[in-house]
């Protein structure tokens, strides 16, 4: 089992402040970290670390300091880097306040992640050996579309349509490619186009053969066909949820294994996910946070 994550990968310089700022607002932070981030490679940190399988991340950093700095986290986690091309455009950094009572605010300047636009022979060949295949939306729609086409004889889709902005225009071309598509409240209402959750659930479950609606501390709905599940959170005390929904789709992918896809193997896959979630959000960081394989096992038994 191996897991290709196709998508963005940024600096994270964090801070932690108060509460968050207003306009035109200059608030003293108590403190600053950086980290690895990226809703890409916070995926591929989460399906190797806490999902324990081999993994492989495509995408793209500048030619700079934070570029190798970003590609030797990587490594720290045995993921395999031959796909992460080094680009003239500066690596994506993104400015993060976190405030006491565990808000964030972001703001993402995406530099080399816009300028991947299709797969390179390597990236290509690391997509189509891979059982299941995870993007998000942080990079361009093309690359996207690629990354799903490119897949081999059975190997899943999985779709987080995070941020779902790129989606609302191109939903005729990629909902088609993807087998699992992994979606927040307010992504699912933006993409359905229509208010009522259930609603919703159900217009957008035909159109994918799965889909997951990521529910917070209320734990994710699941859809297979007809069929629709619950699964629960585990109780925590937030402090940091940057990354919660990262942690949760990067475990997902690495547990599912190659189809075929039944509501029990998803809701197995997404039960992993939410330990490995539960376990970070107590934890500062998005990186930083997620949990080894090991402490998630501890917690499913
Ligand atoms: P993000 O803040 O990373 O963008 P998201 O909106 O994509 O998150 P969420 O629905 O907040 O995703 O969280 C994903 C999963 O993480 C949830 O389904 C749940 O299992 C777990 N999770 C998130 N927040 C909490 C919490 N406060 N307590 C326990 N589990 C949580």
């Amino acid at each position: 089992m191996t897991v290709a994550v196709v998508g963005s990968i940024n600096m994270d310089v964090v801070a932690r402040v108060p509460r968050i700022p207003g306009p035109g607002e200059t608030l003293l932070a108590s403190g600053s970290s950086r980290g690895g981030g990226g809703k890409g490679a916070n995926q591929a940190v989460a399906a190797a670390r806490a999902g324990g399988v081999p993994t492989a991340f495509i995408g793209a950093v500048g030619d700079d300091a934070d570029g190798a700095q970003l590609r030797a986290w990587l490594e720290d986690d045995g993921i395999d880097v031959s796909g992460l091309s080094r680009d003239e455009a500066p690596s994506g950094v993104a400015l993060i306040a976190v405030s006491d009572d565990a808000e964030n605010s972001i703001i993402v300047v995406p530099g080399a992640n816009q300028s991947l636009t299709a797969l390179a022979d390597a990236q290509r060949a690391l997509v189509a050996g891979a059982d299941v295949i995870a993007a998000q939306l942080e990079i361009p729609i093309d690359l996207v579309v690629a990354a799903a086409e490119a897949r081999g004889e059975g190997a899943l889709f999985v779709l987080n349509a995070a941020p779902s902005a790129p989606l609302l225009d191109a939903a005729d071309r990629v909902l088609p490619l993807v087998d699992v598509l992994i979606v927040n409240e307010h992504e699912l209402i933006d993409i359905a186009g229509v208010t009522d959750r259930d609603a919703a659930v159900d217009a957008l479950s035909a159109r994918v053969p799965a889909l997951v609606v990521t529910l917070g501390a209320a734990g994710s709905l699941i859809a297979v066909g007809a069929e629709r599940a619950i699964v629960p959170a585990f109780p925590v005390d937030p402090v940091d949820t940057t990354g919660a929904g990262d942690t949760f789709c990067g475990v997902l992918a690495a547990r599912l294994g190659r189809g075929p896809l039944s509501l029990e193997a998803l809701a197995a896959a997404a039960h992993a996910g939410a330990a490995a979630a539960a376990i970070a959000v107590p934890r500062v960081g998005a990186q930083a946070a997620v949990p080894t394989a090991a402490e998630v096992e501890e917690l499913l038994a």
